[in-house]
């Protein structure tokens, strides 16, 4: 391999404040407002030109993780706070489909533009501070305190300092270039990524009650004639806010060689947007002609990104056990209830799913506090969790409560004088239950 140095070189320090979130997904959205509505100086920082990561940018297209779980029961609301707000504000807005029954929950399939918007107006109303189009590339960490963040854009490389530092990035970029330790799911198996994409003029008249079961027994028929390239037998089709449109989250990434795609290399990201949009129009192509309201559909838009699902979690304090989840331990840390299903990605071989019927587990504040670093939080998809608890916990109403506990807690890091480990979680809890959290 061929190794060049690079030209060592002075940087500006752009903004010196209480908090630094690093990516603007869900968790990072709900991180940084909460934390600047309490009057703390934060700065955001996003890759895109937009928030919502992977539920906008990767188009997930739903909230889920706000439900209870139960076969026969009505829906009943078991996570509220950040998550609950903002799904309100959505509605006001026409721009959020409040429950529909997802296997023995319900998510909340959205509009994507409208979740922009909010998150937008959210975010000026805090305070915060936003930079767009702007990446994380380095920390500058000194016995095991960041003590600040290169970024870099068009203006060139910078530096942004902070007392307390929040990686929501989805990957744990920050906690892994900063010392971090982490895991690849189980053993460097992590679950499939999936290109998204939407549909409009669906009669969903004509749809009917045609259910996601007989969804999948079309797809292997449609499969066994050899017509169609259709690698997941169980795509998932939702109704979008708008009524014609549908919410396709149809496909499933797998290489050419069927080695596994790492969603932290960039070939293997590159080779997954080009086998997304292949599939794209291979599931077009199918639902057009095996599914009834579907014949005179046709591509609306894609993600603008391959959606993933699983990359690095980061070593924390404690890690979310499968046990935990099925299980349904309750914790005196906890920040948020969950009774979202295990719904692992497989590929090829499928989505396996494991109900939490009639109960919920809960997560604690110690998955959030990396080893090796003292003023760094995690929050959202990169949480220190199994791998079976990670396809659980890595929607939507999670991170973003996970995102508005990671903010409130720089209050009594700043305020009070602790650190991510001598701060009191119950003080924690009662703010976070004081802005509406169920705990
Ligand atoms: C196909 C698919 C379908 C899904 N369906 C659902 C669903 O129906 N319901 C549900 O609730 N959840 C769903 N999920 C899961 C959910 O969308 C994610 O787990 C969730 O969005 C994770 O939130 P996050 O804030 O942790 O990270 P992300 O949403 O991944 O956001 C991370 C953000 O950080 C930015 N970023 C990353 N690295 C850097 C860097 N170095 N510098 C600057 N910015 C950076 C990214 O651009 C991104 O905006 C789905 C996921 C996928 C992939």
């Amino acid at each position: 391999m061929n190794i060049n140095i690079e030209k060592e070189r002075k940087i500006l320090v752009l903004d010196e404040v209480d908090v630094v979130v690093i990516g603007g997904g869900p968790s990072g959205l709900a991180a940084a407002v909460n934390a600047a509505e309490e009057g703390l100086t934060t700065v955001i920082i996003e890759k895109n030109g937009f928030f919502g990561g992977a539920n906008v940018g990767g188009y997930s297209g739903s909230i889920g993780g706000l439900f209870n779980s139960t076969e026969t029961g009505e829906p009943v609301q078991i996570v509220n706070g950040f998550a609950g707000r903002f799904v309100d504000l959505m509605e006001s807005k026409n721009g959020i489909v409040r429950h529909e029954r997802f296997g023995h929950t319900w998510l909340s399939p959205h509009d994507p533009f409208i979740w922009k918007e909010t998150a937008d107006e959210l975010i000026e109303k805090s305070g915060a501070k936003t930079y767009f189009h702007t990446s994380y590339v380095d920390s500058i960490v000194e016995n095991g305190e960041i003590k600040g963040i290169i970024i870099e854009n068009k203006d060139g490389r910078s530096m942004i300092k902070g007392k307390l530092y929040i990686d929501c990035s989805g990957d744990g970029d920050v906690a892994h270039r900063s010392g971090g330790l982490s895991h690849f799911g189980k053993d460097g198996d992590i679950q499939s990524m999936t290109f998204t994409f939407r549909m409009t003029d669906v009669d969903w008249e004509k749809y009917g009650d045609f259910k996601l079961e007989d969804i999948w027994s079309k797809t292997s028929e449609a499969s066994n004639t050899g017509e169609y390239f259709l690698p997941r037998k169980h795509p998932f089709i939702f109704r979008a806010p708008n009524k014609k449109q549908a919410i396709m989250n149809a496909t499933s990434i797998v290489a050419k060689d069927g080695r596994t795609l790492y969603p932290t290399k960039t070939l293997d990201l590159t080779e997954a947007e080009f086998l997304g949009r292949k599939q794209v129009r291979e599931y077009e192509r199918f639902v057009q002609n095996y599914i009834p309201g579907f014949e005179n559909a046709y591509l609306m838009d894609t993600a603008s990104q391959i959606g993933i699902r699983q990359s690095r979690t980061i070593v924390c304090d404690y890690t979310l056990k499968n046990e935990d989840v099925v299980k349904a331990k309750k914790f005196d840390t906890a920040i948020v209830r969950s009774a979202w299903p295990i719904e692992l990605h497989l590929g090829e071989n499928g989505v396996k799913v494991i109900n939490l019927d009639e109960d919920y587990y809960e997560i604690p504040f110690e998955t959030l506090i990396p080893k090796n670093i003292n003023n760094l939080l995690v929050a959202g998809r990169c949480i220190s969790a199994e791998h079976e608890a990670l396809a659980s916990c890595r929607v939507v109403a999670q991170c973003f409560e996970e995102g508005a506990a990671a903010g409130l807690a720089a209050l009594q890091i700043i305020k009070d004088n602790k650190t991510t480990r001598t701060l009191l979680v119950e003080k924690l809890r009662k703010k976070m239950i004081e802005k509406g959290s169920l705990l």
